[in-house]
């Protein structure tokens, strides 16, 4: 899963409005933070493999310290404690939580069985949605429609960056899904991890950006 990951970012925005939307993004999608950084370390592995699943060509055989759901667990809690412990916001240290947990049931609904509990011998599970290219495409995109929504209706613009800026983000967002639907496998790995670490620096600084330029709306009175 990819924007879906970013629908969930967009939303907590709703249940934590003093959080910046870039926290919540890098904690929606956190594992895949850790995941180029562990392959660099030579912690974990991956595969090219095209057809592994009808959307993506990559055998993920073994990534027990970015994707267990243990580990998802003890990165959800390092998250949230650190974020409370630095700003004191208990909504946001919650939401946190539940958004790096989130990945985890994310790509267990789209990876095939190969999400495990716990790093070693783990039973891998998945329910293989990535096995359909439009129930991907249609279940993700409308993730972020009604995610980049709530956020559009729970935040306003105060000037044009907090306008522009955001749509911006959300049409590159959608031309980097469809354009790596229907573009081929990659040739080596290195051409995954790289672009994958600075690609989501740049959407984190940009989200942030954008954030700052946009203020919560009041909470509607009872
Ligand atoms: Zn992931």
């Amino acid at each position: 899963m990819f924007i879906g990951h970013f629908a969930v970012g967009f939303a907590g925005k709703k249940f934590a409005p003093r959080s910046s939307v870039a926290t919540l993004l890098v904690a929606a999608l956190f594992l895949d933070v850790l995941w180029p950084i562990f392959l660099l370390l030579g912690w974990e592995h991956v595969r090219i493999e095209p057809g592994n699943t009808r959307f993506t060509p990559f055998d993920l055989w073994d990534y027990p310290w970015s994707h267990s759901l243990l580990m998802s667990i003890a990165w959800a809690t390092l998250f949230a404690f650190a974020y409370h412990l630095l700003t004191r916001y208990r909504e946001g240290a919650v939401v946190i939580w539940i958004a790096v947990l989130s990945h985890w049931v994310l790509d267990w609904i789209t990876h095939r069985p190969d999400m495990p509990l716990y790093p070693g011998p783990s039973p891998r599970f998945g329910l293989g949605l990535w096995n359909s290219i439009s129930g991907t495409m249609v279940t993700e995109i409308s993730m972020l429609a009604l995610a980049v929504w709530l956020y559009a209706h729970t935040t306003s613009a105060r000037d044009r960056i907090g306008r522009y800026a955001f749509g911006g983000y959300v049409l590159l967002l959608l031309i980097l899904y469809v354009g790596d639907g229907f573009s081929g496998p990659p040739n080596s790995t290195d051409e995954i991890i790289w672009p994958g670490i600075v690609g989501l620096l740049l959407l984190t600084i940009w989200a942030w950006w954008f954030d700052r330029h946009r203020v919560a709306n009041p909470a509607p009175k009872e």
